[in-house]
C-alpha cells in the first residue's frame, strides 16, 4: 500500500461499522467529530482528495472493468447535496451518475422495491451517486408504515419480519454487485439534532434558501427518535464484510466533505484501476499510423509538431538554460 492510500485508510477507519457489531447512533458515533483537523487544513486537504479522485476516476473508466455505486443517507439538511458538489467538483462528468430517489412514482410502486434502484446503477468504469438510495426501503417506509401499504406487496411479503428480510436482500443484492465488480460505498451523514434546527433555521431566515425548505420538513423531524433507531437498526444489520457503512460526522460540512472523499478515494485505490496495455500488435499499428500522418506533413511543418515541442520544453526545463517558468498572474 502507498503512503497516501495508508494514511486515507487510517483517517477513515473510525467511521467505518464494523459488520457484526451492534450500533447505537447517539452513544457510538459523534457528529461533532473532527479528527483534531482545523478548517483551514480541512479545506486543503478535500483539494487533495479531489485531484486524487480525478485521476482515479480517469483510470476506472479507463479500465472498464468496475464499476463504483456510492449510496448517501442523511436526515434533512444532513449535507447531502453539498458533499455531492464538492466531492465530485474535479471529476470528469461524463464518468459520473447523479440519481435522487424521492416519493416512488405509480410505475415505481408497480415494481419491486429495489427495481428503481437497479435501474440507476453503474455501468462499468462509471461512478454511480445515489442522493438517498434503497435504504429509505428500511427508513423512511419503516418509520412511516403507510408507506409499505402503498408498495401493494402480497401479504406474505409485508409481515413482521419485512425489515428482517429487506436487511437480508439488500445484503444479498449488494454482495451479487460486488461479485461482479460493482463496489457498494455507504455514507451516512450523521447530523445532531441541534445542527439541523440551526440549518432549518437559515433555509427560513435566508431568502435564497427557501425552496430547499419545507413545512413537511418539521413534520419529519418530530420523528427524530423513530428515525435514530431505524438508522441504528439499518446500520446494524447491513454493514457487511463486502460493503461496509461509514457514519460521517456531519455537523461541520467541511469535515464531512472530507470524510467522503476519503471513503471514495479509499474505495478506488482499492479497486487500483490500469490504464489498458497496449499489445505488441496494437502498438506496431500506432507505429505504422504515425508514419502515415508524418509523411502528409506540410512543408515548413515539423513531421511530429507534438513531439518536437515536447522535447523542445526538456531541453529548456531540464539543460537549465532558457528562461525560467514564470506565472502569468498573480503575485509571487
Ligand atoms: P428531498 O430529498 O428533500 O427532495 O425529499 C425526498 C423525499 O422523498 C423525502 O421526504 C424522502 O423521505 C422521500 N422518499 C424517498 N424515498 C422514498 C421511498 N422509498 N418511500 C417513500 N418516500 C421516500
Ligand atoms: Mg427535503
Amino acid at each position: 500500500m502507498s503512503d497516501t492510500a495508508a494514511r486515507i485508510a487510517d483517517f477513515i477507519e473510525p467511521l467505518r461499522v464494523a459488520p457484526g457489531s451492534k450500533v447505537r447512533l447517539g452513544r457510538d458515533f459523534d457528529p461533532r467529530y473532527r479528527a483534531g483537523l482545523k478548517k483551514r487544513e480541512g479545506v486543503e486537504l478535500l483539494r487533495t482528495g479531489v485531484a486524487l479522485l480525478a485521476e482515479y476516476q480517469e483510470r476506472l473508466a479507463a479500465q472498464d472493468t468496475y464499476g463504483v455505486l456510492l449510496c448517501l443517507q442523511a436526515l434533512d439538511a444532513g449535507g447531502k447535496d453539498g458533499t455531492i458538489r464538492h466531492v465530485m467538483s474535479g471529476v470528469n462528468p461524463q464518468g459520473v451518475k447523479v440519481s435522487s430517489f424521492k416519493v416512488p412514482s405509480t410505475e415505481e410502486l408497480d415494481h419491486d422495491y429495489l427495481w428503481r434502484y437497479a435501474r440507476r446503477l453503474p455501468s462499468r468504469g462509471e461512478i454511480a451517486i445515489f442522493n438517498r438510495s434503497h435504504y429509505e426501503e428500511v427508513l423512511v417506509v419503516r418509520v412511516h408504515p403507510e408507506n409499505l401499504v402503498r408498495q401493494k406487496l402480497p401479504e406474505r411479503a409485508r409481515g413482521k419480519d419485512v425489515w428482517e428480510r429487506r436487511y437480508r436482500e439488500i445484503n444479498d443484492w449488494e454482495r451479487y454487485l460486488t461479485d461482479n465488480g460493482f463496489k457498494v460505498v455507504k455514507v451516512f451523514l450523521n447530523l445532531s439534532k441541534e445542527e439541523q434546527r440551526v440549518r432549518f433555521l437559515k433555509r427560513i431566515d435566508l431568502p435564497e434558501k427557501n425552496w430547499k425548505f419545507s413545512a413537511a420538513d418539521v413534520r419529519e423531524r418530530r420523528h427524530w427518535d423513530a428515525y435514530q433507531r431505524a438508522f441504528s437498526e439499518m446500520l446494524s444489520a447491513t454493514s457487511t464484510p463486502w460493503a461496509p457503512w461509514y457514519v460521517v460526522p456531519a455537523d461541520r460540512k467541511w469535515f464531512a466533505r472530507i470524510c467522503t472523499a476519503a471513503i471514495l478515494a479509499h474505495t478506488l485505490m482499492d479497486i487500483d484501476p490500469r490504464y489498458p496495455e497496449v499489445s505488441e500488435e496494437a502498438r506496431n499499428d500506432l507505429l505504422a499510423a504515425r508514419q502515415e500522418l508524418e509523411e502528409e506533413a506540410p512543408s515548413g511543418a515539423a513531421a511530429d509538431p507534438y513531439a518536437a515541442r515536447t522535447a523542445e520544453a526538456k531541453d529548456e526545463h531540464g539543460a537549465g538554460h532558457g528562461r525560467p517558468a514564470r506565472k502569468k498572474h498573480g503575485r509571487g
